[in-house]
């Protein structure tokens, strides 16, 4: 029996919690602190120095010696640069601990290196980081010791931001001063402050290290380039739920322990559809709490792989063939006293502020569902999207049969007058309960779905923040609110102005909500009657960040300015051809130095042998070895051809226009390249001697773990 955990002990041990705070702060100090993070007020150089002290004292008992600003530039992980807590030695040489307050709140790493799209010339590499407190501060273990992580937000000398923290900060309170406004409409004078609830579900593969140790595209892009399929993929649907292996198991409970001390709640695991497949779910938690643990959680699933001999894969497409990894965004909208504006009630039909929101939510998807798009792209996803694994690429809404339902009776008749009921579910066995059915089955086909009291996007990457969705979710639906808001603070009639609003956004976006299978052609086909966008890609994606609309949108609620969206385009369409150039060059390693020389290889075996057999015995039918050499050999000229070719558009990259034009070549002309090479290495695969082929195959990566 492996150690018991006592979960209640270790959780949030290594975080500056709450309690952390009340222990060790004095009484005024706790309470103005407590009053920046629950109101966002300013803090107090004078209080920041009494929490950095308090902060640095639990730090340092945890076995901290240094501490870092850590943050999550526009590369999509987090970045840190740590300084050890120790001043300058004194006279008779010794050192003391230091952390000030000025030193918590701000801090000044080089940002030089970090991708800025053009906002920060280099020469201006001064870069802000500033402690975002509404996110607590704690203590993170690795093989550099102990370090203090202060969650910042990152910005340059100019004010731009150049994180996602910031604006995810900035579409909260945007969110927040909205959603007030509707809730004041409605009667409630009592919530103070409204929040985005986010609980993302995390998925990711797992691998042993020394066969990843052994395949050269996973250590340099995270997914496979080449790789034939196995006899057996995921058809039999028997890993999804499966019972857990013990080599899996013991890796998720460390991982799980890892997190329960970082606060981090982690709740529910199991295994996913693809073999080698798992996710994880956290409770949800305040937005910008979620987005940093979602990325500590990534970091914390790499590294506690390491420690049981694998590797964890976060990649959106690792294997082809088989599923891919995503994230869904579980999404609410939650007051400080605890009300969901997402919770329908027992009778939809008759609440009023639901409905509104609800319709709210609607106009905002469907108006801008090309930056909720946007919000999801990544090279990787790229391979997801559409391909009957994941949502298509068309943004569009699932309500179920009770929303539907009230939903079809606003358009057709202006009032909803009834809600269909759950019903119970009878198991027609004694001894078993009968249960309250939910009023709504589940779509996994939907990008956008509601499910019972919040909305679930599920087109976001696995190895995505979860920072760009929600910016976008928290302020195209910030906008709808406003306009809302506006008409109905000027309205004389408030109850018929409502019900005006509700049944013109419901028939004005009923185009967005669909129900049926979003797998399907079909439903490609009747999306582009509604006229809904389909963004296949990445590189089509990225101009949405930049249209007129957007632009109005984002810096009427301070959340972008024009400059900061025109780089973050420009960050996109570097990030994309950059990674495709980098999966190109490692393809033309791989084929060059270890798939041509392994077929050569094997082409000298089969001859030796045919000469062989010929010389023991000179009627010896060599008909298979013959055949053998002929195919092989015609492969390898193929696989030889596709090389130079992909050589030659690679190195044509070179002549292309940095950012659109460059991601534009790379998507339209090498990504064809490259499956044209891996055509016929993915045959000679099949032919070539196991013990000749220079690399562990899909089977042995995902059904030996
Ligand atoms: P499902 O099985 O429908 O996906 P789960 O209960 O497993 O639902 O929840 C999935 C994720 O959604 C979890 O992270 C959970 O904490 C989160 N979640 C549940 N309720 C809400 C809510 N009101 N707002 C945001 N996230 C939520
Ligand atoms: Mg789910």
């Amino acid at each position: 029996m492996s150690e018991a955990i006592n979960v209640s002990e270790i959780f949030g041990e290594d975080v500056f919690n709450d309690t952390v705070m009340k222990e060790r702060l004095p009484k005024q100090v706790y309470k103005e602190l407590r009053r920046v993070i629950d109101e966002g007020a300013e803090l107090r150089l004078v209080v920041a120095d009494v929490v950095a002290n308090a902060m640095k004292d639990w730090a340092i008992e945890k076995g901290a010696t240094h501490y870092t600003h850590w943050f999550q530039p526009l590369t999509g992980v987090t970045a840190e640069k740590h300084d050890s807590f120790i001043s300058a030695p004194n006279d008779s040489g010794r050192v003391l601990m230091e952390f000030s307050g000025k030193e918590l709140i701000k801090g000044e790493p080089d940002a030089s290196s970090f991708p800025s799209g053009g906002l920060r010339a280099t020469f201006e590499a001064r870069g802000y980081t500033a402690w975002d407190c509404t996110s607590p501060a704690f203590v993170k273990r690795d093989a550099a010791g102990v370090t203090l992580c202060i969650p910042t937000a990152f910005c340059s000398y100019t004010g731009e931001s150049l994180d996602k923290k910031t604006p995810l900060l900035k579409s909260m309170e945007a969110l927040n001063t909205q959603a007030l406004r509707i809730l004041r409409l409605f009667g409630n004078t009592t919530s103070k402050r409204v929040t985005p609830s986010v609980g993302p579900e995390q998925e990711y593969f797992l691998v042993d290290r020394e066969k990843y140790l052994k395949r050269k595209d996973l250590i340099f892009t995270g997914r496979t380039l080449f790789g034939a399929m196995p006899p057996k993929g995921q058809e039999l649907d028997d890993h999804y739920f499966g019972s857990i292996r013990e080599r899996i198991g013991a890796y998720m409970k460390d991982l799980n322990k890892e997190l329960w001390k970082l606060g981090v709640s982690a709740k529910t695991q199991h295994n996913e559809v693809a073999p080698a497949q798992h996710e994880l779910a956290p409770i949800y938690a305040q937005a910008n709490i979620a987005v940093d643990h979602n990325q500590l959680t990534m970091e914390i699933m790499k590294r506690v792989a390491g420690r049981h001999g694998m590797v964890c894969l976060l990649h959106e497409k690792p294997f082809a063939g088989v599923n891919g990894s995503g994230k869904h965004n579980n999404w609410s909208i939650t007051t400080d006293d605890g009300i969901n504006m997402l919770d329908p009630g027992k009778t939809p039909h008759e609440n009023k502020q639901f409905l509104l929101v609800l319709t709210a939510i609607m106009k905002a998807v469907d108006t801008h569902a090309d930056l909720l798009r946007e919000s999801a792209a990544n090279p990787g996803n790229d391979h997801r999207l559409g391909a009957n694994e994941a949502p298509p690429a068309i943004i569009s809404m699932f309500f179920g049969d009770q929303l539907g339902d009230v939903l079809r009776q606003l358009v057709s008749t202006g009032d909803a007058t009834s809600s269909i009921k759950a019903g119970q579910l009878k198991t027609g066995v004694s001894t078993l309960p009968d249960f309250n059915k939910d009023a709504t089955d589940r779509n996994r086909t939907s990008p956008f779905a509601f499910t019972g009291n919040k909305f679930e996007f599920r087109m976001v990457g696995s190895s995505d923040s979860v920072a760009s969705p929600n910016i976008v979710l928290n302020t195209i639906v910030a906008e709808a609110f406003c306009e809302i808001a506006d008409e109905l603070e000027k309205a004389e009639d408030f109850e018929l102005a409502v019900h005006d609003i509700i049944k013109k956004l419901a028939t004005e976006h009923q185009r967005i909500v669909f129900n049926g299978n979003g797998y399907s052609d079909e439903w490609v086909e009747e999306a582009e009657r509604r006229g809904l966008p389909n963004i296949k890609t990445m590189v089509d994606a990225i101009p949405a960040l930049t249209t007129d609309k957007a632009i109005r949108l984002f810096e009427k609620f301070h959340v972008f300015t024009k400059a900061e969206l025109e780089s973050r385009a420009e960050v996109q369409y570097e990030a994309y051809a950059k990674a495709l150039n980098i999966e190109a060059k490692a393809m033309i390693d791989i084929a060059s130095k270890q798939i041509i020389p392994a077929v050569i290889k094997a082409t000298t075996q089969l001859s030796t042998s045919i000469n062989a057999v010929k010389t023991a015995c000179e009627d010896a039918d060599i008909s298979v070895q013959s055949e053998m050499l002929k195919e092989t050999s015609a492969l390898l000229v193929k696989t030889k051809d596709a090389l130079k070719v992909l050589k030659a558009s690679v190195a044509e990259s070179e002549n292309k226009a940095e950012g659109k034009e460059r991601a534009t070549y790379f998507k339209d002309v090498v990504k064809a390249d490259m499956q044209k090479l891996r055509m016929p290495v993915d045959e000679l695969e099949m032919l070539v001697d196991k013990d000749l082929w220079p690399m562990p195959s899909y089977g042995d990566l995902i059904f030996e773990v």
